[in-house]
């Protein structure tokens, strides 16, 4: 029951004094007035105010007990103390930008911000209770988070780059710092991350290096960027030991542009070259502005020089077609010049001073067209350019023929079969030997459709044959080792043989030692469908390579063919002779046939079949002919 009111305001006043007391003991001083609010009393001090509960139930309760009055005051002072900075925490924890997210010990996430929901766009609801790890983005591999949770555990703290994904889908970057939280008892029990969103940061830096490393008419790479891609280039080339081509371009004439349709005209004409330039090329090449009138490709993958000469032509072509720029059809030419890599120079600035000088010598030597670093090189790449070039007209107006050489049985001295060679009958150069064009139909991949015909025509002519009744076992046709491991080579096979009619075992395809064991596994692969059609299959130019010999036997091939070389210098070459004699009891070892070819004398004729070579072709028996030419009544006799 409540006192009188006398004894309630002494209590009161004994309260306050004694608060005063605690307030004194405790290093504070009573500094003036005190806010009240309906529960608590705010009590300013000189560092601050102090909340106290001061409630009529209260004043009553310490009338009778003082002391756990006090007591319950000193209590009050230090939950009143941390709430304050909770409720500062909270402020600072709402409205930052920094997104912040709390895992509880187990990794679970247990508080996030507002920041944390505008950057990554979930709402807290969508991520407590989830892990972090539902913001992974794939882009960092599991070394990184190793790294980041051991440098967690040794320094209890981790800072850095970290790309994340939002709930969008958007995979952006985030500078995050993760500190591990103790509980009082030093154990692990929280973990607090911190980020920012640097994608604008990140932006802008992507945008400054843009800037610094194109040239901002064209947008093309600037010299400082090219020059290290070429740095780039050059390193990767030694190590996959491969070929690089470095072009410089020059627009001839550009300045008279300038000085007379003004330099408004001559910039839109510059892009509008770089465009064109830029749709020319695959991905593996690179095209700068160097400045002025001048570009550079860098081809990263150009092994041989003509393929360079073959760009740089490409080049001239697609840039002669005119521009028209404001109303004016604009013409113009270009020189270009070309250094290899490694042929002509090994490291960056010898490779673009020599290109330079090569489009000096372009430019000197009549403008319009492409130089190489030496004379001797750009005559024979334009050489090969040009037959390149004219390849496609001959297969077109149908300059290609076919030649075939017999084979004779070395016993017998019978012909048993004849051997398609390719023949281009070019109408300036007269007839052009295989040798010299196969090698840049191979490069170009024209080789594709020359085999497809001679293969063609070869099946052709031998149904022919067998119509007219000569009998013949097998015509044999080469098979460029740039398509025998391709899967078309058995449709291709296929097709010729259902389309002639011709019996799949007159046909020999004749596959180089090289090809076959450049890739043992496809080749044998290859073979074994080859042979399920039926055809024959012979190695050619056999004892050039590096043949294996327990792979050699498990191909399913019945003949081989002693490369001319060795052929050459029999009988009295004990090398070759040695060599000659290895092959045929190989061969036979093997169940092979064994075909010996560039046969020119009767003495090496008569070597070989003492040795057991079963087959023979050569000058000596006959040379390669047109189908209509040939002898089928000579029959030369090996004594
Ligand atoms: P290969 O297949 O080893 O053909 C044999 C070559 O030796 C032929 O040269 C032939 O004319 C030549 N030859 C024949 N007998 C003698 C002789 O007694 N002495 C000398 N010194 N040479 C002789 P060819 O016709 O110039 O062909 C060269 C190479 O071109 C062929 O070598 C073959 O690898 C390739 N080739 C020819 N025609 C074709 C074809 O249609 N497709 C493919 N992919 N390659 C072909
Ligand atoms: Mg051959
Ligand atoms: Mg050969």
């Amino acid at each position: 029951m409540l006192a009188t009111y006398r004894d309630a305001l002494r209590a009161a006043l004994l309260y306050l004094l004694l608060s005063v007391v605690w307030l004194q003991i405790s290093g504070y001083l009573l500094n003036s007035f005190f806010d009240s609010s309906e529960e608590l009393l705010r009590w300013q001090l000189i560092n601050g105010y102090a909340w106290v509960v001061l409630s009529a139930g209260l004043i009553f309760i310490a009338r009778a007990r003082l002391l756990r009055c006090l007591g319950v005051g000193a209590k009050l002072r230090e939950r009143s103390e941390d709430r304050e900075r909770l409720r500062q925490a909270a402020a600072v924890f709402d409205c930052t930008r920094e997104g912040v997210l709390v895992t509880n010990c187990e990794g679970l996430i247990v508080h996030v911000n507002r920041a944390f929901m505008e950057i990554t766009g979930y709402q807290s609801e969508e991520v407590l209770g989830q892990r972090p790890s539902l913001f992974k983005s794939g882009r960092h591999p599991a070394d990184f988070y190793r790294a980041m949770f051991a440098t967690l555990d040794s320094a209890g703290e981790w800072s850095g780059e970290i790309w994340n994904r939002r709930k969008s889908g958007e995979i952006y970057p985030q500078w995050q710092t993760i500190r591990v939280i103790h509980d009082d008892h030093g154990r692990r029990n929280q973990y607090v991350a911190v980020f920012s969103d640097i994608s604008a940061i990140k932006d802008s830096e992507h945008e400054l290096m843009h800037l610094a490393h194109h040239d901002p008419l064209t947008d093309l790479p600037n010299r400082l960027l090219f020059t290290d891609r070429v740095e780039q280039a050059l390193t990767s080339a030694q190590i996959h030991k491969r070929g690089c081509a470095l072009l410089m371009i020059d627009l001839d004439h550009f300045k008279m542009i300038n000085d007379s349709l003004g330099h408004t005209i001559g910039d839109h004409l510059l892009k509008a070259v770089a465009g064109r330039l830029k749709g020319m090329f695959d991905p593996g090449i690179t095209l700068a502005r160097l400045g002025g009138d001048e570009f550079a490709v860098l081809a990263e993958c150009c092994p041989q020089l003509v393929q360079a000469a073959a760009l740089a032509q490409r080049i001239i072509n697609g840039l002669k077609e005119p521009f028209a720029i404001d109303g004016h059809q604009l013409f113009i030419n270009t020189s270009i010049g070309i250094s290899l890599f490694p042929s002509d120079a090994l490291s960056v600035e010898q490779l673009l001073r020599n290109a330079d000088s090569a489009l000096f010598k372009a430019k000197s030597t009549g403008r319009n067209d492409y130089a190489l670093y030496t004379e001797e090189l750009t005559a024979h790449a334009q050489q090969r350019v040009e037959i390149a070039f004219e390849l496609r007209r001959a297969l077109d107006q149908q300059e290609l023929q076919v030649y075939y050489q017999p084979v004779h049985d070395l016993k017998t001295s019978r012909l048993i079969g004849v051997e398609a060679l390719v023949r281009w009958q070019h109408p300036q150069r007269g007839l052009v030997s295989p040798a010299e064009f196969i090698p840049v139909a191979e490069r170009t991949g024209l080789i594709a459709e020359i085999d497809a015909w001679v293969m063609a025509q070869a099946c052709r002519q031998m149904c022919q044959w067998q119509r007219d009744g000569v009998v013949l076992s097998f015509v044999a046709v080469n098979v460029s080792s740039r398509l025998f491991a391709r899967r078309e080579l058995y449709q291709q096979v296929a097709q010729v043989l259902h389309e002639t009619g011709l019996e799949p075992a007159c046909l020999e395809l004749e596959v180089t030692e090289s090809a076959v064991m450049d890739d043992p596994e496809v080749a044998l692969e290859q073979m074994h469908r080859l042979r399920e059609l039926g055809v024959r299959l012979a190695i050619d130019d056999f004892g050039t390579g590096y043949s294996s010999l327990l792979r050699l036997k498990r191909l399913p091939v019945q003949k081989l063919k002693i490369d001319q070389g060795f052929v050459a210098g029999l009988p009295w070459d004990e090398d070759d002779a040695a060599i000659s004699r290895v092959i045929i009891a190989l061969a036979q070892s093997m169940g092979m046939q064994v075909h010996a070819e560039g046969i020119e004398q009767v003495e090496q004729a008569a070597f070989l079949l003492e040795q057991g070579c079963d087959l023979g072709q050569g000058y000596w028996f006959g040379r390669p002919l047109p189908a209509a030419q040939l002898d089928w009544m000579h029959v030369p006799v090996v004594h």
